[in-house]
Order: C-alpha cells, then sequence, then structure tokens
C-alpha cells in the first residue's frame, strides 16, 4: 500500500467513524411516559402500541404509518442499564394465548426502546432517504406522581390531612383505632412502627379497592423494588405534646422525610424530567361506577397529577427541568370498548370536565395537551339488542369463565356537570348492574398476527402523542 493509500484509508475510516457518530447523534430520541393509577391500562396501552407498531396493520389514523412512511419498527436494547425492561414479549403472549388473558399490571418502573425506520416527507425528505427514531416508553406507577404533593408538605402536615380523610371513611376504623390507642412519645420500637405501616397500607388498599384515587404515599401500594426497607415504614400518628429525639414520632417524621429525599426526589430528577411527551391513562368509567365520591376523589388526583406538569410553578421540579418541559400530554380514558360507539363522545366531554377545573389553575402555557377515550385492546363487539319493543346498543363480548353474553351498561349523561362536582346528582346511579358484570377477556379475534391488535383510537392517540415527529 502506498504511502498516499493509507492517507486515504485512515482518512475513509475516519469518515465512516464520524458518519456513524453523526448518525447516532443525529437520531432523534423521543422519550414517552406512559402513566395512570393501577388498572388504568397502562401494561395493556404500551402492549398493544408495540405490536400494532410493529405490525403496523390497524393505524389508519398515524399519519406516518397511513402514508407509508414507517418502513420497519423493532426492539432495541434500552438506554438505562438499571431500569427494569418492560416485559412486552410476555405481555403479548397472555394476549394472543388460546384463550387470551389480560397480563399483570405494571407495579414498578419499566423502560422498552421501539426504533422506528421512517422516510421523511417532503421534496428534501425524499432525496435524504429513511431514517431511524428512537422512542424510549417509559412505564411508570400514576400513583408516584402523586407523591409530588408530598415534597412541600411536612410530616405534620400531611398526617392532619391523612386523619382529616379518614374520619369519613368507614374502612379507617381499624387503622384510626390503632393510631389513637399508640403513645408516640414513647421510644421507638421496630416492632410498633412496622405494626402501623402495615395497618397504613391496609388501609390505603381499602381506600383504592372503595375507588378513592388519593392514596399516598405511593410506594405504600406500589413499592416496586422497595418493599419492606425501613423508607417504607411510618405512618401517620397523633403528634404528643412533648416528644425527645428517639419518640416514635420522631423516628416517623425523620422516615417521612427519607421517603422524600431518597424516593420521590430521586425518581422525579432521574425519569420524570428525561420525558418528553406523556399519556395519563384514567379509568374513568371504572371511577363513574364506583360512585360521586370515588368520581370526586378522581377529579381532585388528577389536579394533584397535573401539578407535575407544570414545572414552573414548582421551585423543586423548575430546578430538574432547567427550562425544557414535557410538551404534550395527553390524558385518555381507557376501556372504552365498555360502551357502545355512540357513547364515547360523552365519555371524552367527562374526561375533559374533570380535568377542567385543574387545567385552568395549571399554566399550560408551552404544552399541548388533549382528552380522548380509547381501547387499547378491543375486547367487545357493539349489537342492538330489542328490549321490551326499545332497541338498545350494547356491547357483546367472552366474560371470565368463557360464557358469551351482550350488556348494556346504561347511557352516560350528556351533561358531564350531572357526574362531576357539587352538580352531581347522586340520586342517579350511572353504569350500575351490567357494568358490575362486564369483565370482558380480551377478543380471541383481537390478535391478528401480523396485523397488530383490534384497538379503539390508538392510532389517534399516537399521532397526538409522537405524530409531528415522524
Ligand atoms: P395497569 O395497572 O395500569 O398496568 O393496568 P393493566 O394494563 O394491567 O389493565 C388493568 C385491567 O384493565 C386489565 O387486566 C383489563 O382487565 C382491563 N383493561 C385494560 N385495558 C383494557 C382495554 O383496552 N379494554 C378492556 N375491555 N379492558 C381493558
Amino acid at each position: 500500500m502506498k504511502v498516499g493509500d493509507i492517507g486515504d484509508a485512515v482518512f475513509r475510516s475516519v469518515e465512516t467513524v464520524q458518519a456513524k457518530v453523526g448518525e447516532t447523534l443525529f437520531e432523534p430520541t423521543i422519550r414517552l411516559g406512559v402513566t395512570g393509577l393501577s388498572r388504568a391500562g397502562k401494561t395493556v396501552f404500551i402492549t398493544s402500541l408495540i405490536t400494532n407498531l410493529i405490525e403496523n396493520g390497524r393505524m389508519p389514523q398515524l399519519q406516518a404509518a397511513a402514508d407509508g412512511a414507517i418502513h420497519a419498527a423493532y426492539l432495541q436494547p434500552q438506554p438505562d442499564d438499571t431500569v427494569p425492561r418492560f416485559e412486552y414479549e410476555k405481555h403479548l403472549a397472555s394476549l394472543s394465548a388460546t384463550p387470551p388473558q389480560w397480563p399483570a399490571s405494571t407495579s414498578n418502573i419499566s423502560e422498552l426502546r421501539l426504533s422506528l425506520r421512517v422516510q421523511p416527507t417532503g421534496f428534501f425528505g425524499a432525496l435524504s432517504g429513511p431514517k431511524t427514531i428512537h422512542l424510549d416508553i417509559v412505564d411508570y406507577p400514576g400513583e408516584w406522581l402523586l407523591d409530588l404533593g408530598l415534597l412541600d408538605k411536612t410530616y405534620e402536615e400531611w398526617v392532619a390531612a391523612a386523619l382529616a380523610r379518614m374520619e369519613n371513611q368507614t374502612f379507617a376504623t381499624a387503622f384510626l383505632d390503632a393510631v389513637r390507642a399508640t403513645d408516640a412519645s414513647a421510644p421507638y420500637d421496630e416492632s410498633v412502627a412496622s405494626s402501623l405501616a402495615k395497618g397504613f397500607t391496609k388501609y390505603l388498599h381499602k381506600a383504592r379497592a372503595a375507588g378513592f384515587s388519593d392514596c399516598t404515599p405511593g410506594r405504600f401500594l406500589l413499592p416496586g423494588d422497595l418493599a419492606g426497607s425501613p423508607v417504607l415504614t411510618f405512618a401517620p400518628c397523633l403528634k404528643p405534646a412533648r416528644a425527645s429525639r428517639k419518640s416514635l414520632c420522631r423516628q416517623m417524621e425523620r422516615r417521612f422525610d427519607a421517603y422524600k429525599s431518597k424516593v420521590v426526589r430521586p425518581f422525579f430528577k432521574d425519569h420524570f424530567a428525561r420525558l418528553d411527551r406523556q399519556i395519563v391513562l384514567i379509568d374513568v368509567l371504572g371511577a363513574i361506577h364506583a360512585g360521586p365520591a370515588a368520581t370526586e376523589d378522581l377529579r381532585q388526583s388528577l389536579a394533584d397529577v397535573l401539578q407535575a406538569f407544570r414545572p414552573g410553578r414548582n421551585s423543586f421540579l423548575a430546578s430538574i427541568f432547567g427550562g425544557r418541559r414535557i410538551d404534550r400530554v395527553l390524558f385518555a380514558a381507557t376501556k372504552a370498548d365498555h360502551l357502545h360507539h355512540s357513547q364515547h363522545g360523552r365519555l371524552t366531554a367527562i374526561t375533559t370536565a374533570l380535568l377542567a377545573q385543574a387545567k385552568q389553575r395549571a399554566d399550560f402555557s408551552g404544552a399541548q395537551t388533549k382528552a380522548m377515550s380509547l381501547a387499547s385492546v378491543r375486547a367487545t363487539s357493539e349489537a342492538t339488542i330489542k328490549h321490551d319493543g326499545v332497541a338498545l346498543d350494547c356491547v357483546q363480548g367472552t366474560l371470565e369463565g368463557g360464557k358469551e353474553a351482550a350488556f348494556y351498561p346504561g347511557e352516560l349523561p350528556d351533561d358531564p356537570a350531572r357526574i362531576l362536582g357539587p352538580a352531581a346528582d347522586s340520586s342517579d346511579k350511572w353504569l350500575d348492574a351490567d357494568y358490575q358484570i362486564m369483565s370482558f377477556l380480551p377478543s380471541a379475534t383481537a390478535r391478528k398476527t401480523g396485523a397488530g391488535l383490534a384497538h379503539i383510537r390508538l392510532d389517534k392517540a399516537l399521532q397526538f402523542l409522537i405524530g409531528d415527529k415522524l
């Protein structure tokens, strides 16, 4: 090889390295956060989203899919080595089983990278050839977002709010009795602290089962990998007139502070602040079915969740976001396949109204928000059935146990005020008896290998969330 050739070879290899580095540097990444309270439908949403992007068969309302601009979608190793991987294959296997089953729900943060090979549109796009866009999907429990509200509360303030809430909840009696029977000025005893913390966790589970959403601290319900650790071994206790440094009360206070600094702050800093786009899934139908108190509680919890999306108002958030922000947030009422499509507009209107007050208070300048109703995996089909001479718009599907059944869950009101807030008419019962038994399994025809999973408006949701980036 001549000296000149060596020079060329070196130059070419430098060029290749530069091209590779450039390619990776210029491969845009969108970090999409998927959250919602427990059982809102996060796992099913992500599994369906990935399948439908990979198989690209049922996404006509996602512009890039409809135009054929998405040439391929494939899974890649995720960038964060310390975050568990979203178990996509396992969840898809459940949905594709015979008979199909719902996958196991989210209980911790997890992540997955889906890379899309996309042909940019327009004259210059056509010249440039396809580019790669990475979609990093971050799944985390919405309960953890509610913990943001704890950051500017002292232990004393948190206890006062928690105990006040319990006064009106019959299922809180056992825990309240335990709190009253505990002498918080006594020297700290791990078994007393642990028994109070267990009692408090039990209470939170009961509150959740009764349809209440504001069940903080979030890690008590969904501890992730912190189950049983000291940072979760605290509970509200009554403030004694005097308490020494070694008293139970002071230790509870110390652990509450440790929870904020060692659990809540790192989650926001390491994960939340790195998101670009966010979808908040909401089981609006479940809350309406649980009754007016649960719906009102959901409204307040959503207001708390919304606080997380206005970093300007919160000095801690402002410091970790450092000027950037999540610029699109979609609020989606899930499981819309429980209703005939003629009622989806009403469900969206109720979701919008649920968010309205909180949105007025939150300063969303710069962030686009939208509300929508969707079903990540469609479990039902629609039918019109005559009952006492009246035609009813029903949904039908397979119940757990294998029986086929059609239901009429009742009609949602066209005025959201009849369900929400002070105007709610509690004598009206919405989604009552029939809704109770509508525990449909995923439909056996929902999955068509190579053509994705049947859904309602998943493509429209994705168009809002990432359409502009494709
Ligand atoms: P997560 O806790 O937010 O991860 O919730 P999951 O995704 O596990 O969903 C909880 C449950 O809601 C599932 O087991 C299903 O019973 C139901 N579900 C979720 N998505 C849908 C949907 O699109 N349609 C119907 N019919 N049910 C759904």
